[in-house]
């Protein structure tokens, strides 16, 4: 984004710390000559989030000490529906990256054409480092701290990174017991004994695993045999790697916040999943070469996946990636110079406003099914969200190519068009 056009940049941030919140700001501004012109004059409502709430998070620890922990609920647009998105516990959390984290839940639900606009949550924790007690107490004080923005028909919060069904039971038990009666559809990610739904754990790697079969269709490279990687190894990265396994790839490199592993043959991902629970970590996988960082972003593999954390593919690691696609399992995994690099080195990036979409989609299938009472079978999950990925990719990818830009581009304009279509038509309140 031009920093000279200082309105851009919010009085409650500055410069330096735009964070994530700049590469937001970047691709809207890298997207914004391709849109619609008819939605232009609304198109500053997508760098305006529509409002942020920052709380205080105070909770009694085991040892009777009082610590406090900040937390946030950002709705960046409601145009398309209520708020929905996920809530992060993670020690470097901000609030620059909770409104980039919700502006690309914005983008991303309209691409998949969910009724939803874009919302996000976090605090400020490292969740490792509490107990289980600690960490329901810090969980049912942010809910009840977020309880004037959530709800079923307002704002609807999910997993995301250190948030799990446990979490998500607890947010859904403090706002039924504020409200008086039990209200599943108040968060997705639920376990399913409580409302939630088949296949949700695995949907947003299912997501990433049918968007990339589907680029991977189009340039001709084929899913048996074909060498992946995947950076981050929790939720996401875990499912992804599984369903290339047993889709016959080999997953050759995988990389985690405890190490990198390598093994030219192909893990049995299963496997590698038992021993990184039982020890905690991906050393002494078996058959597993221990590699450095730099080493594993220069594996020789066709396809990569970024599960993990944002802004992990810089212009110091892109130039090295040899992969022909680059799935973005995570949110704002690829810097805007990064963008530019893998361009230029003919690598496919599957953005993850659509990549990644598969989670919010079952999301949605799991708030439907809580709405009605109805609950549907893990077929009928998995062959929806089938559908539903594989028509967004073909609209995105269509869309790049006739207009001969970038799909990380014509997944915005798509999603960006949506967004701007129903703030046109509601019109200005008052
Ligand atoms: N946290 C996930 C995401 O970033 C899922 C959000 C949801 O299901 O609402 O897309």
């Amino acid at each position: 984004m031009n920093m000279q056009n200082t309105t851009a940049i919010p009085s409650y941030l500055s410069i330096e710390s735009l964070g994530p919140w700049a590469t937001y700001l970047t691709q809207i501004e890298r997207v914004t000559p391709y849109l619609d012109k008819a939605l232009l004059p609304w198109v500053e409502t997508l760098i305006r989030p529509k409002r942020a709430l920052i709380v205080d998070v105070p909770i009694r620890l085991d040892n009777g000490v009082i610590a406090h922990y900040e937390g946030y609920r950002v709705q960046h647009n409601l145009s398309r529906g209520p708020g929905k998105g996920g809530i992060r516990f993670h020690p470097e959390v901000t609030l620059s990256e909770v409104m980039a984290l919700s502006a690309w839940m914005t983008i991303k639900n309209a691409v998949v054409n969910v009724p939803y606009g874009g919302a996000k949550g976090g605090i400020r924790v490292d969740p490792k480092k509490l107990s289980m007690p600690e960490l329901e107490r810090l969980t049912r004080r942010y809910a009840s701290e977020i309880n004037i923005l959530i709800g079923p028909d307002r704002d609807i919060p999910a997993p995301d990174i250190n948030t799990n069904e446990q979490v998500m039971a607890w947010i859904m038990d403090t706002f039924s017991m504020n409200q008086g009666r039990t209200a599943t559809g108040v968060v997705t990610g639920k376990p399913v004994t409580l409302g939630g739904s088949l296949g949700r754990h695995d949907a947003t790697g299912r997501g990433v695993f049918i968007c990339t079969v589907e680029a991977a269709r189009r340039i001709g490279l084929s899913i048996p045999g074909a060498r992946v990687a995947v950076q981050g190894f929790g939720n996401v990265g875990e499912a992804a790697a599984r369903l290339f396994a047993d889709a016959g790839a080999k997953v050759v490199a995988i990389q985690d916040e405890t190490g990198s592993i390598f093994n030219p043959n192909g893990f049995d991902v299963r496997r590698v999943h038992r021993h990184r629970i039982e020890t905690g970590q991906l050393a002494g996988v078996p058959d597993a070469e221990a590699i450095d960082a730099e080493h594993f972003w220069a594996c020789d593999v066709d396809i990569l996946v970024a599960a993990a954390l944002e802004n992990q593919i810089t212009e110091h690691n892109a130039p090295a990636i040899r992969a022909r696609i680059l799935a973005e399992g995570a949110n704002g995994p690829t810097t805007p110079e990064a963008d530019l690099i893998l361009q230029d080195n003919k690598v496919l990036v599957v953005p993850d406003v659509l990549a990644n979409a598969g989670g919010v989609t079952v999301s949605y299938f799991e708030w439907v099914q809580d709405i009605s009472a109805f609950f549907w079978t893990e077929e009928e999950i998995n062959s929806r969200l089938d559908r539903i990925m594989r028509d967004a990719f073909a609209a995105v990818w269509d869309a790049a190519q006739n207009k001969g830009i970038l799909l990380r581009t014509a997944a915005f304009v798509l999603g960006c068009e949506r967004v701007l279509m129903a703030r046109k038509l509601r019109g200005l309140y008052p």
